[in-house]
């Protein structure tokens, strides 16, 4: 089976509306096209409006970083699913290890935002992955099945196909210290057999699985040789137009 190549730029807490607008002006019209790789950014909240606007019509799509799980409601300081999808938003990221490290994200919240993003037609790229004394622990299967089957728990077999999972172990996120390409695969690999565990295997060769943790131009290519290595999850890298474009151009055939 192959599975079309995603590619996303996370950008984390950085870039402001103009230079996330600049940005998106100068790498939109080099954009591969869909055909051949999804080229998604992930942009603090408050640049979407613009940024969505200013990919329009071209190959580039935008993702969240975050969403809430409830459609509106008492919840201060949060985005609903409902504003994003009326946004125009294509993508969310969902329990990213920073949001479960430093925002009390769960398992349970996690899930419900997969819940919630699919219901409004927001595409999750939803993030697992272990600590380091983890995997030095021998836990990392016990943990990646774990918060695999949780975030997966009430979604229907037809629309598991939709979600995207990353595979970033924090060890690897911001270290500069990714994992090895073997390593990346064994692990996405497990994630795609926990996948179809729950689903069957036909289910889970439609899943893609990206690989995070300082991923580059200078190693994209090594991971995306890997069977169930599908894209990459991209925080600095992503960050300058020439690098994201570099990473894209990796992402091709
Ligand atoms: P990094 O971040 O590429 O800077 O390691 C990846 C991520 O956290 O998504």
């Amino acid at each position: 089976m192959s599975r079309k190549p995603i590619i996303a730029g996370n950008w984390k807490m950085n870039k402001t509306v103009k230079e996330a607008h600049e940005f998106v002006e100068a790498v939109k019209d080099k954009v591969p096209s869909p055909d051949i790789v999804d080229s998604v950014v992930a942009a603090p909240f408050v640049a979407l409006d613009r940024i969505v606007a200013d990919a329009k019509g071209s190959n580039l799509k935008i993702a969240a970083e975050n969403v809430h799980f409830e459609e509106s409601g008492a919840y201060t300081g949060e985005v609903s699913p409902v504003m994003l999808q009326d946004l125009g938003v294509d993508y969310v990221i969902i329990g990213h290890s920073e949001r479960r490290a430093y925002f009390a994200e769960t398992d349970d919240t996690v899930n419900k935002k997969v819940l919630a993003a699919l219901a409004h037609h927001l595409l999750p790229i939803f993030c697992v992955g272990e600590s380091l004394d983890e995997r030095e622990g021998g836990r990392w299967q016990a943990v990646i099945k774990n918060q695999v089957t949780k975030a997966f728990a009430g979604v229907p077999a037809d629309q598991a196909p939709s979600v995207v999972v990353a595979y970033e172990p924090i060890w690897a996120i911001g270290t500069g210290k990714s994992a090895t390409a073997e390593i990346a695969e064994e692990v996405c690999h497990f994630i795609r057999e926990t996948i179809a565990g729950l689903y069957g295997k036909d289910a889970a060769e439609k899943v893609r699985i990206q690989y995070g943790g300082s991923v580059k131009p200078a190693n994209i290519k090594d991971f995306l040789a890997q069977a169930d290595i599908d894209g990459g999850l991209v925080g600095g890298a992503s960050l300058q137009p020439e690098s994201f474009l570099a990473l894209l151009d990796g992402a091709k055939a």
